[in-house]
């Protein structure tokens, strides 16, 4: 068996990976660039299957006290008219609702999760490079340092260099067409709606997406424009006064609370919207990467650290039951590959899966008819909408921890 892996990377799958780990027994190091109290991120919505991955592990009750439920969707017209309200999940289905928290409190709270079980944790390490020797890998650290493992995995984000250390052509995100911009700000100069709301402004050049965190008070909120000039894969890339600048632009004319919130924003990010569909070569026989470094959809699909995390725990497994990290990786793939693609193309827009015609289309329209009228009967008068539960193939997906993977 596997006895000791590195992992590149604190984000969601490198936290989720190394909790995984400790839970099937395999020693772990994570090296992160960043420093341990970083405290960039947007807020992640995490849909039932996301809750249902960290519930193999344990890590669910950690991340239900560090987030909120979110219950429902209103969007507002630029008049300040309320055009709808759409329930975030069925409220009859047994896999909950989604929840929603700040990116950086789901990665601590998977750090502390990992670390409680022995992991080890370097922070302000970042792994330049890498070398096979004849049992493993010896992985080169930004300090000089070194770390010895059976293993590399790589947990590196969206410009992952593991990728192409795995392979030199592999491809890198494309897109950038559109950018999400988002912020924070702690305290809002109106009332934000409450943790269970996320609230969308219709404006007059862009929408505007709040809902205040419910351990902060604070209102975290985003957009999302068409890229103009400079493009950029990396929210660092793009400097805050520029971003404010254009969200005063956007906003400006708003009879909306966009505008002033934004300005009292402690912290202004965008990232330009990237996917990256389909990565030929997944591992070599001591690497392989996961999370984004593997796959990215675009943020509106909302599953991307749901992903991430259903990889930590696959990958977890197929290293605690396959006695080489070779034979792990090719199992891992087999088990993933095609649902990670499908996800990515469900957020492009491409939902997969034959498209429904005639009679099957209207027996189809029938059964959801039906099955809406059930739930009607349940629901008070506001709740009258359906549900906005994505399809129950990426929502109802189930690891089973006790499952062996041959
Ligand atoms: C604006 C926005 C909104 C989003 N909303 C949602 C949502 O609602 N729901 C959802 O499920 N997903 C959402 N996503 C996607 C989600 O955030 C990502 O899919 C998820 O964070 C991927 O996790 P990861 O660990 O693979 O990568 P990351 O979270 O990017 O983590 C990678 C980590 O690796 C570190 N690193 C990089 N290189 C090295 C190195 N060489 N050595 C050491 N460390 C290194 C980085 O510092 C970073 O901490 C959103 C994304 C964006 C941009």
């Amino acid at each position: 068996m596997t006895g000791h892996v590195l992992v590149a990377g604190a984000g969601i799958a490198g936290t989720a990976v190394a909790l995984a780990l400790r839970r099937a027994g395999i020693g772990v190091t994570v090296a992160e660039s960043r420093a341990a109290d970083h405290a960039g991120g947007a807020g992640v919505r995490l849909n039932p299957n996301a809750m249902d991955a960290l519930r193999a592990i344990g890590a669910d009750g950690a991340v239900i006290a560090a987030s909120a439920s979110l219950v429902r969707t209103e969007v507002f017209s630029p008049t300040g008219e309320r055009l709808s309200y759409r329930l975030a999940a069925d409220p009859a289905s047994p896999r909950g609702l989604p929840r929603s928290m700040l990116w950086n409190r789901l990665s601590t709270a998977l750090r502390d999760e990992a670390a409680r079980a022995g992991a080890e944790f370097r922070h302000d390490t970042r792994v330049t490079g890498v070398t096979r020797t004849a049992d493993g890998i010896v992985a080169l650290l930004d300090d000089g340092g070194e770390i010895v493992a059976d293993a590399l995995v790589g947990a590196d984000g969206v410009r992952s260099a593991v990728r192409t250390w795995i392979d030199p052509d592999a491809p890198a995100p494309q897109g950038g067409r559109t950018r999400t911009i988002y912020g924070f700000t702690p305290d809002p100069p109106c009332e934000p709606p409450p943790p269970e709301v996320l609230r969308i402004h219709l404006g007059a050049r862009a929408f505007f997406a709040s809902r205040r965190d419910a351990h902060s008070g604070g209102c975290s909120w985003f957009t999302n424009v068409p890229v103009t000039g400079a493009r950029a894969g990396d929210g660092d890339d793009l400097r805050e006064r520029d971003l404010r600048e254009r969200l005063d632009e956007l906003f400006g004319d708003d009879d909306s609370p966009a505008a002033s919130t934004v300005r009292h924003a402690d912290r202004v990010l965008g990232f330009d919207d990237l996917a990256l569909p389909h990565v030929p070569r997944w591992h070599t026989d001591r690497m392989i990467v996961i999370g984004d470094a593997l796959h990215v959809a675009p943020p509106a699909s909302e599953q991307g650290a749901a992903m991430a995390i259903e990889d930590g725990v696959v990958l977890a497994q197929c290293l605690r039951d396959r006695p080489r990290p070779a034979d792990a990786f090719a199992a891992f793939e087999a088990l993933r590959r095609e649902r990670v693609e499908a996800v990515v193309a469900l957020g492009l827009g491409n939902a997969p899966g034959p498209p429904r015609r005639g009679a099957a289309r209207l027996l189809h329209r029938a059964r959801d008819r039906f099955a809406a009228l059930g739930r009607l009967a349940t629901l008070s008068d506001w709740q009258r909408r359906p549900p906005t539960g994505g399809p129950a193939w990426a929502y109802d997906h189930h690891i089973d921890w006790t499952e062996k993977m041959r």
